[in-house]
């Protein structure tokens, strides 16, 4: 099996020029979909870009093959982070790939998309038995992603599946990825003049302030991770502070230890705000939630036999990142997050190689086809 490696060249170029920011992907969407439809698949887009005023929604495909293999599912998200607009892939003579230095690569995570459309063209045009195979491209699954929540995995056949959005080196996939839970403490105090008559305030802040300084940061167990990332309040120097925002996340690959971990913060929180009158707001809002695929899972050996055909030394990690994989997970399909080419991603540093490029579209097909 041979793929087309300028083709797969060409192709990722063309992809990381077409500007794609999260809620702004119709261009991507509506090229991928005229991809998908020359390569005889049956596509759908939902309706997640009117749910998150966006202007494109999922795309879903699906293509026919040897019923008696079990149906997979790959897929891609079709956002990149910012700065996104206006996306150029230099190539250099040594095979790095690199961004004009003013935006991202979107090597995250259009190498994964590419590698997929490689690896359906090189099955059509060689011809290379294969089962049943789904794809699904998502819109904005770097803002928590959102594009994934909103999409119907009721219309997902393949208990099996394989996303395309990980760094490291080609061989690499994360079987296990945490909870991650965003929390939101809303302090109220009392406003007063801080001069005239600070007795008659409750101090806000001094609160929240309080609170924090009592709690573990940074790795509490070795599971878990919690991180206070933003404080706001306060309105003026001469005035006590009524309100203070804290805001922050917890990760853990226990779903029940995350839980945990947040209601002792939202009780830690109220206590410590009460004793000195302070009330407290206290919001939890759920990213994505954990998973671990057993290594011993069809998933993963079909992996592992794809690498050792390729002769690349497959490894099995976890992520401390939530994905697209989340989801397909919640919705009880077992999923790895793989390795795509892509490194230093969410900068403008971001690159990849040509090699890489070539690699991951090279197993693509493998893990289609073996
Ligand atoms: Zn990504």
């Amino acid at each position: 099996m041979e793929i087309n490696k300028q083709r797969n060249i060409d192709e990722f170029v063309k992809l990381v020029s077409i500007d794609s920011p999260s809620f702004g992907e119709k261009q991507m969407g509506e090229y991928i979909k005229e991809q998908l439809v020359s390569l005889g698949f049956l596509i759908m887009e939902d309706d997640a870009g009117s749910c998150l005023n966006g202007n494109c929604g999922n795309i879903y495909g699906f293509l026919e093959g040897d019923k008696l293999q079990p149906p997979l599912l790959f897929s891609s998200h079709m956002d990149t982070v910012e700065p996104s607009c206006g996306k150029e892939a230099i190539i250099n003579s040594d095979g790095l790939i690199t961004s004009n230095g003013k935006t991202v690569l979107g090597a995250d995570d259009c190498s994964g998309i590419a590698a997929i459309l490689e690896a359906l063209r090189t099955i059509k045009e060689q011809e290379l038995p294969h089962g049943p195979i789904e794809v699904l491209f998502t819109v904005a699954e770097e803002v928590y992603c959102k594009g994934a929540s909103e999409f119907d995995f009721s219309l997902i056949q393949s208990k099996e599946a394989y996303v395309l959005d990980l760094t490291g080196p080609v061989g690499s996939a994360a079987y296990k990825a945490p909870t991650v839970l965003s929390f939101e403490a809303s302090i109220k105090g009392k406003s007063a003049h801080a001069g005239f008559a600070p007795q008659n305030g409750i101090h806000a802040i001094s609160a929240a302030a309080k609170a924090i300084s009592q709690l573990d940061m940074g790795r509490i167990d070795e599971d878990t991770t919690l991180n206070v990332g933003i404080i706001q309040g306060g309105l003026a120097t001469n005035i006590v502070p009524e309100h203070c925002v804290v805001k922050g996340e917890i990760r853990s690959y226990s779903h029940v230890k995350a839980l945990e971990q947040v209601g002792t913060l939202k009780e830690h929180f109220t206590k410590t705000a009460s004793t000195i009158g302070a009330t407290v707001g206290f919001q939890i809002s759920c990213g994505c939630e954990a998973y671990e695929i057993p290594l011993d899972h069809s998933v993963v050996q079909r992996f592992k036999k794809a690498c050792e055909h390729q002769g690349v030394s497959a490894s099995l990690e976890g992520t401390f990142g939530g994905s697209d994989n989340n989801h397909l997970a919640k919705h009880g399909i077992s999923g790895i997050v793989v390795a795509s080419a892509m490194n230093r991603c969410h900068s403008c540093e971001e690159y990849t190689t040509v090699e890489e490029l070539h690699r991951i579209a090279e197993l693509t097909v493998l893990l289609m086809t073996i």
